[in-house]
């Protein structure tokens, strides 16, 4: 990711993001930004870059045309428009879930604002997106565009030496996070809470769990009734889990939003995909005209199905059967040598694997793949989906029939355990292989079908 910063303080920018974890990031080369100074690009011969407002009024104002050409330097040679941050006390509040949407970007662009600001017009004509960091007015939009590049660079694999550490804390899942100790065990005859020295792992994530909870309903209730609505629909498709696991997967790994929620009546959605369970015909339709045209959606209920094809225009289908894995304790994992795939595995996979590009490449940066081994040769390898679904298996011809596909899979069961999630799998009609998996595995096979349509 490069981030590209539009200001007339470039110092600022280089001083405050050159040390500590952001540094260390810049200095490998997984994250590099450049501060571009506005001032470089005024052709006014004493080189200023404000005037006065037309019509009157306290301040100064930045021009456009230095604004604009140091927008044109950077952008020149970029194949498309990039994102471009407008850092303003007018714009939508920055939080977590943008932090996390703008991580995913490959050049971002911010412009700093100064004195009273700039020139609409040139804003007109950039800006993608305006972004405020909080209700109340600065002096510039430096400290706000470090702000947001700390939040956001954090997020990109390989910033932080533990991508984990980003998945736990707070806010994701609407929690905020549990209370934390290190050395002593004691201090100033408070002592560490029993639990944590246990080194029991399920006792210490229900402990954790329980005061992230406490926590977030005393200091944000607004986060937890979030949090207790997500919990609530949980609760209602575990009715039918084998059916459901999808969505209730995708609310209890903290990935989706609720569209829409009234009794069977409900909508979730990630990124462009919607999950959809309605309780009648009726009120499908109703529900599905929440649903932005483009977007792909998956249903267990045909009368869905149908409504899409003959009346939302959909064309495209994907007939899956959903399998569950309701076990907790791990399973026995006979091929060892299986570790996490880096991007540096990209074209392997795409050879042997159907997918787009940009799909492997977000769950190779992910961390969420994995290859089998023999000696330093990768012969196979298995991933999640971004919503959370097992897939992409693949075992190389000469290495079949070993159970090679079995641990794969079993290994990614377990992290999955290990994680408090419940494991679960799409298969597409017809993989008869793929469903003899599953039922070795001890997988429960939901009895309706379950559709991928776009
Ligand atoms: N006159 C402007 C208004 O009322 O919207 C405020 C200008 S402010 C004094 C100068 C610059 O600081 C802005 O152009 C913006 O870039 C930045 N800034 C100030 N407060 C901010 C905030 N809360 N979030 C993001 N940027 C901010």
């Amino acid at each position: 990711m490069k981030f590209h910063v539009m200001t007339l303080f470039p110092e600022m920018i280089e001083n405050g993001l050159g040390t500590s974890i952001l540094g260390r990031a810049a200095e490998k080369g997984v994250i590099s930004y450049e501060a571009v100074n506005i001032r470089d690009y005024t052709l006014d011969k004493h080189g200023k870059v404000d005037d006065y407002p037309y019509g009157g009024g306290a301040g100064m104002l930045i021009r456009a045309q230095p604004v604009y050409d140091a927008y044109q330097a950077i952008t020149a040679s970029f194949e498309q428009k990039p994102r471009t941050i407008y850092l303003t006390p007018q714009g939508r509040t920055f939080d977590q879930k943008m932090a996390a949407e703008l991580a995913k970007e490959k050049e971002l662009v911010f412009v700093c604002g100064h004195y009273e600001g700039i020139d609409e017009r040139v804003l007109e004509k950039i800006v993608t997106d305006y972004v405020s960091i909080g209700d109340y007015v600065l002096t510039g939009g430096e400290l706000p565009v470090m702000v947001m590049i700390d939040a956001i660079a954090r997020l990109i694999p390989g910033v932080l030496h533990n991508d984990v550490s980003a998945e736990t804390e707070t806010f994701h899942n609407d929690l905020l996070e549990y209370p934390q100790y290190t050395r002593p065990e004691e201090w100033q005859g408070k002592k560490v809470p029993e639990v944590l020295l246990s080194g029991n792992s399920k006792k210490i994530n229900e402990w954790r769990l329980e005061q992230s909870i406490e926590k977030t309903k005393l200091h944000r209730p607004d986060l937890y009734a979030k949090y207790e609505q997500k919990q609530e629909i949980i609760k209602r498709l575990s009715k039918k889990k084998r059916q459901n696991i999808h969505m209730m997967e995708l609310l209890h790994r903290g990935l989706g939003e609720v569209v829409y929620d009234k009794g069977m009546d409900i909508v979730l959605k990630f990124e462009n995909l919607y999950m959809l369970h309605a309780e009648d015909v009726v009120s499908a339709r109703e529900l599905l005209m929440k649903v932005p045209t483009g977007a792909m959606v998956i249903t267990t209920q045909e009368f869905v199905r149908d409504l899409l094809e003959k009346e939302f225009g959909k064309t495209g289908f994907c007939k899956c059967s959903q399998a569950v894995c309701t076990r907790k304790e791990a399973l026995t994992v006979r091929y060892k040598d299986i570790r996490q795939l880096d991007i540096t595995y990209l074209e392997y996979i795409l050879e042997h694997y159907t997918s787009s590009e940009e799909h492997m490449k977000e769950c190779l940066n992910a961390g969420v793949m994995y290859g089998a081994f023999d000696e330093d040769r990768i012969i196979g390898f298995i991933g999640m989906h971004s919503e959370g679904s097992m897939g992409m298996l693949f075992v190389e011809e000469e290495y079949r029939k070993k159970g090679i596909g079995a641990s794969l899979e079993s290994y990614l069961i377990n992290l999955q355990i290990s994680n408090g999630f419940t494991p679960y799998c799409h298969i597409i009609e017809g993989n008869e292989k793929s469903m003899a998996l599953q039922e070795k595995l001890g997988l429960y096979v939901a009895d309706t079908p379950l559709w991928w349509i776009w």
